[in-house]
């Protein structure tokens, strides 16, 4: 019997995995089921937002009508961790013969289950089958010359282009419904996965029905993404694809992403500066922290990648990461930002920055701390892109902002919500000042509008040219002991 274990790849269009392991079955006349194992236990050490649980429950039940009408059985299963999917395939190698077909997982923890349970099959006589399908081109595939992993991203994605002209990019149709109702796995003493809704149906306004995951794709292509270059920096306007929760839990691939792209983009794709090619560029970053991740598997102990950066003395200080997390810093597009993330569990990139920026910048946290609580509260929450994006405005990783390059907090709100029209939606207590006075309303207390409603808002915790100069000192400290100490 071929199984097919869901993990990070739940869906039916271009997917390797469910196709090689239908059509080996065909040419074996072996039966093939379907087999998702939720771990909360895991998922709860990880820190996986409650939102992306909920979305990941939603899409396994859809995933299982879907699988019905291909005449495979889906079974969902609960094994509290991952040590526990150990337990389910030595039980089910009791009863059957199997081959378990998987996508390649790239985190540690993940890496070191598959060890475990091909281990456990291998011990029976039967095998685990890998498919590193994550990415176009899959980690290790693009390299420098030495062959070594590219540490900054445009000869990258440069060398990722030309290999996307050389090969295209193939998508594999939806499987065909098979003859006859497929194989199931009986007789088992295993825990079912509640699919049921357990009150928490905080995802619900993320469809997960494949065609309606389709159709986003395809309107985005059709009807945003001319404008994306112009417009994505922009909270207050809906102009990105909000594909990345599908992206990672791969209720849609990057290649379905790609070739739709180019079927209506036409040639726009690939000239520079066109909105479709810097949407393809975002996919390209996506995979570039791929490759990343795979090649300096230390990231994923939470090592910065500029290793001397991890000597800098980051505070820890408790009621400055508390006004950062529920947004009352006092910086209004901050803090509308961080009631976005814990209001919808989404937040636009540019705003991702900005108080990423702020968190390491301005108050001196720990980038971990950010990329913590960012990976509790995301729909799209992925290891190598949050770590990647939190490593990156904290200048601590590959390709990162500068150190002395500091956003300005106050500046960027200018610029990238010039209205306040984001800030007022998410920080009630501004609405009623102008275009002007929204983003820094401190020094406008006496304005006669509202005064009370802003006396509400919270003063700023820090102020941000003394800030900077504290951030400067911090890197300079281990920028000039990493010099010192490579002079020996
Ligand atoms: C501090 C920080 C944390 C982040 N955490 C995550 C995360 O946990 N998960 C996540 O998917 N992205 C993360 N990003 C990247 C980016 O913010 C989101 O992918 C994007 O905002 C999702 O919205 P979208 O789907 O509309 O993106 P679009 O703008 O439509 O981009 C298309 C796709 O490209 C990919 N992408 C876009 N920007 C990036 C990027 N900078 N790095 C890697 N991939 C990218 C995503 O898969 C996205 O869906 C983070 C960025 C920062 C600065």
């Amino acid at each position: 019997m071929n199984i097919i274990w869901f993990r990070n790849d739940l869906r039916l269009y271009d997917n390797k995995v469910l196709c090689s392991a239908i059509a080996d079955a065909q040419q074996r006349n072996a039966a093939v089921v379907g087999l998702f194992i939720a771990t909360p236990d895991t998922w709860q050490q990880h820190n996986m937002a409650a939102i992306k649980q909920d979305f990941i429950r939603r899409r396994v039940v859809c995933l299982k009508q879907e699988l019905a009408q291909l005449n495979i059985v889906l079974h969902t299963l609960e094994g509290t961790d991952y040590a526990a999917t150990c337990d389910v395939f030595a039980q089910v190698q009791q009863h059957y013969k199997i081959k378990v077909f998987v996508q390649t997982d790239y985190e540690l923890d993940e890496r070191l289950r598959d060890h475990k349970v091909t281990a456990c099959l291998e011990s029976a006589g039967n095998e685990l089958i890998s498919f590193d399908s994550q990415c176009i081109m899959p980690p290790g595939s693009i390299c420098t010359q030495q062959q070594t992993m590219y540490k900054v991203f445009t000869p990258f994605k440069r060398n990722w282009l030309s290999r996307l002209a050389e090969q295209g990019v193939q998508c594999l149709p939806k499987p065909k419904t098979l003859n006859v109702a497929n194989g199931q796995l009986v007789d088992l003493h295993l825990t079912a996965y509640s699919t049921m809704q357990n009150g928490d149906n905080s995802s619900i306004k993320w469809p997960v029905e494949q065609n309606e995951i389709i159709d986003q794709l395809r309107d985005f292509c059709q009807h945003k993404v001319a404008d994306y270059e112009k417009k994505r920096d922009f909270p207050a306007i809906s102009a990105t694809s909000k594909l990345a929760a599908y992206l990672a839990i791969g209720a849609i691939s990057a290649g379905q992403c790609v070739a739709r792209l180019q079927l209506e983009a036409n040639d726009t794709w690939s000239l520079a500066k066109t909105g479709a090619e810097v949407w393809l560029s975002e996919l390209i970053w996506r995979e570039f922290y791929k490759h990343i991740l795979v090649a300096y598997p230390d990231l994923i102990k939470h090592h910065a990648f500029q290793t001397e950066t991890d000597n800098i003395r980051w505070s820890q200080d408790q009621t400055l990461f508390n006004a950062w997390c529920s947004g009352n810093t006092g910086y209004p597009l901050v803090d509308a930002a961080m009631r976005q993330l814990n209001q919808t569990g989404w937040m636009h990139n540019r705003l991702r920055m900005i108080t990423a920026s702020f968190l390491v910048k301005d108050l001196q946290l720990d980038w971990r701390l950010g990329e913590r609580y960012f990976m509790s509260k995301l729909i799209d929450g992925d290891f190598s892109a949050n770590n990647g994006g939190w490593q990156w405005a904290a200048s601590t990783g590959t390709d990162a902002v500068p150190y002395f390059r500091i956003f300005n907090p106050i500046t960027q709100s200018e610029r990238f919500d010039p209205k306040g029209d984001f800030i007022r939606l998410y920080v009630p207590e501004l609405a009623s000042l102008d275009a002007k006075a929204i983003h820094w309303p401190h020094k406008n207390t006496q304005l006669s509008t509202a005064i009370s409603d802003i006396k509400s808002y919270a003063a700023p915790i820090v102020d941000h040219a003394q800030a900077r100069k504290i951030t400067l000192a911090l890197f300079a400290e281990v920028k000039k002991t990493d010099e010192s100490t490579s002079k020996d």
